[in-house]
């Protein structure tokens, strides 16, 4: 899964990407409109600053902005950047590869093999849409009629 961080960082650039090209955004907005603690969100955007894909500005009308522009930027390059893991299992991982310490030669494992699949599907997926592409909210499975949940 993604971390708590790269969750985080996903939806302040989701709201950056949104207000792009409006000047900065107060940390406080962003603080509040995605119920990211302050001082976390702090760090996350620091971080963002550094790889080149947030600019920030001091002071009383400082705030943050998205350095690039959403067409330039992927969901895959966001999760990458935050270190998050696709995988679900931690030797699927290709950027944090672990072995489980009962594991089985790799080389034989067809769970691995699977999991590898889905991983790499999964990227090819986030690296297809960018931060400009419409992506709407789908409502919460707690307002599905249980016929519409399949379960899992
Ligand atoms: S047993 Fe299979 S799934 Fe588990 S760590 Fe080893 S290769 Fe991966």
């Amino acid at each position: 899964m993604l971390s708590q961080k790269a969750r985080y960082a996903i939806r302040a650039i989701q709201h950056l990407a949104d207000r792009h090209g409006e000047g900065a955004v107060p940390l406080s907005e962003i603080a509040a409109r995605q119920k990211i603690p302050a001082k976390f969100l702090t760090t996350i955007l620091s971080e963002l600053g550094r790889a080149g894909v947030v600019g920030s500005q001091r002071g009383r009308d400082g705030g943050y902005w998205l350095a690039v522009a959403p067409s330039k930027l992927t969901y895959g390059d966001l999760v990458r950047m935050m270190r998050g893991s696709l995988a679900l299992v931690p030797c699927a991982s290709r950027n944090a590869h672990e072995r489980c310490t009962n594991c089985i030669a790799e080389d034989e494992c067809r769970l691995r093999a699977l999991m590898l699949m889905v991983r790499d599907q999964t990227a090819e997926l986030l690296d297809s849409i960018r931060l400009s592409d419409p992506v709407e909210p789908l409502p919460s499975f707690d307002e599905m009629v249980p016929e519409q949940s399949h379960g899992a």
